[in-house]
């Protein structure tokens, strides 16, 4: 970790220094971990941690358990999680997982089945594949990040690819469900009607189809046909390899096409669309995104922009990153982490971590902004950035203490109620 800091290398040579330490005692009761509050950092930890032990050689197979850290609570936790263990497993990586969020821990345990069922009911060997002669290698690096580099088109007033924020686009009949309350859905509003859009949807095998595409001079949106039978991630990314960059690419979570309200499980489809969509966009794949298996059309915008977040690709509200509690937690997380998210949920961009005690919080705080950390029984350590600011504040005081000091840093404003309330007032 001092040679290579606190980054997946890291991680991953740290662990392997251990690892020798219990392989030359001839000891191999053990498994890998590499958990990041991070789905980008934690995805590409494992991978490296996979692509190093396999360079060690075979004795090295040692099982892989999965988990997000610190990933908070509700449907964010979920879609954290989601991105994070489900890419994995989809990339055939994992032994054992588990879903930390900062709610009873009873509730965890369903959002774990449902992300391992597919693949303990063997769902993906039912699926199409890609045939070895179709299948081309990616073209990013599956270790670090970098979004694929298509050309910038506009559609419907929207920008579109080229390093344009993620779009999110909706089915006329959604859009039209919603029309009377657009106004009304604030940051979640669908941006672009997809059959108003113009978007290509091929077969990613069809070498003529794209080979066409390739020769047009004019970027064109193109996403993956509906009612193939192959699995999202592998189609979305042999499209990605085969496609010209310049073309941008709408994702889609399911190639089903739209799910009916009688056969829809809104948790199911917020895992599938997290894990599908989630993944390709930690791989620096998609400039717009589509969620067609969850049937209510606000939630799928829900669904869709709460993604773009969780993945770090689109950030339109505050980030938490919460512990899920433990035996050393110093205070109720679970209420805690609703009365901050109450009070600073409309901070765009802001990251702020809720850690319930000192010995592993602030290690475990990632990149957060500003740090609610219990110090000790009914006292509260404060922190902006790793740094610990104020200290020992009684609980009652904390929250109002922590908006002090996001105040003092310039990162406050007041939520839009408040700041009609105060023009109302001048
Ligand atoms: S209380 Fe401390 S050790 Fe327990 S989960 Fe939270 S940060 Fe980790």
């Amino acid at each position: 970790m001092n040679r290579y800091g606190d980054t997946p290398l890291g991680m991953v040579e740290s662990a392997l220094e251990f690892a020798r330490i219990a392989r030359r005692n001839d000891y191999h009761n053990f498994l890998f971990s590499m958990k990041a509050s991070n789905p980008k950092v934690m995805i590409e930890a494992y991978r490296l941690l996979v692509a190093h032990l396999s360079a060690q050689g075979e004795d090295w197979n040692y099982p892989i358990h999965l988990g997000v850290t610190e990933a908070g609570d509700g449907e964010d936790g979920r879609i954290k999680s989601a991105i994070g263990i489900g890419s994995l497993l989809a990339d055939g990586i994992g032994d054992t997982v588990r879903v930390s969020l900062t709610e009873d821990a009873v509730f965890e345990i369903p959002v774990c089945y449902a992300l391992v069922q597919p693949y303990n009911d063997g769902e993906p060997a039912r699926r199409e594949t890609i045939q070895p002669e179709q299948q081309q290698p990616v073209r990013y690096d599956p270790f670090s990040y970098q979004r694929r580099a298509s050309e910038r088109l506009p559609i419907s007033g929207i920008d579109v690819g080229g390093g344009a924020t993620v779009a999110v686009f909706t089915s006329r009949e959604k859009w039209d469900a919603l029309a009377h309350k657009l106004d009304r859905l604030g940051d979640y509003k669908p941006e672009v009607v997809v059959e108003d859009s113009g978007v290509i949807a091929v077969d990613p095998r069809d070498d003529a189809t794209i080979t066409a595409l390739n020769a047009d001079p004019q970027p064109r949106l193109v996403t993956v046909a509906e009612g193939l039978a192959l699995r999202v991630i592998p189609a979305f990314r042999l499209l990605a390899a085969k496609l010209d960059a310049r073309h941008p690419i709408l994702l889609k979570d399911t190639l089903e096409g739209p799910a009916t309200v009688e056969t829809a499980d809104f948790v199911q489809n917020l895992l599938r669309a997290a894990t599908n969509i989630g993944s390709l966009l930690c791989d620096g794949i998609g400039d717009a995104v589509l969620v067609n298996g969850e049937p209510a059309p606000g939630q799928s915008l829900r669904i869709a922009y709460n993604i773009l977040q969780a993945a770090g690709t689109r950030i339109f509200k505050t980030d938490y990153v919460a512990c899920p509690s433990c035996g050393r937690t110093l205070f109720n997380l679970q209420s805690t982490t609703q009365k901050i998210r109450a009070a600073t949920g409309h901070l765009k961009g802001v990251r702020i971590a809720v850690m319930g005690c000192i010995v592993n919080g602030p290690g475990e705080m990632a990149d957060a902004d500003f740090g609610y950390v219990g110090g000790a029984p009914g006292k509260i350590n404060l922190y902006v950035g790793k740094t610990a600011v104020k200290f020992n504040i009684p609980e009652d005081e904390a929250v109002a203490r922590l908006i002090d000091l996001i105040r003092e840093h310039d990162r406050w404003i007041d939520a839009p109620h408040e700041a009609a309330r105060s023009g109302e007032e001048a």
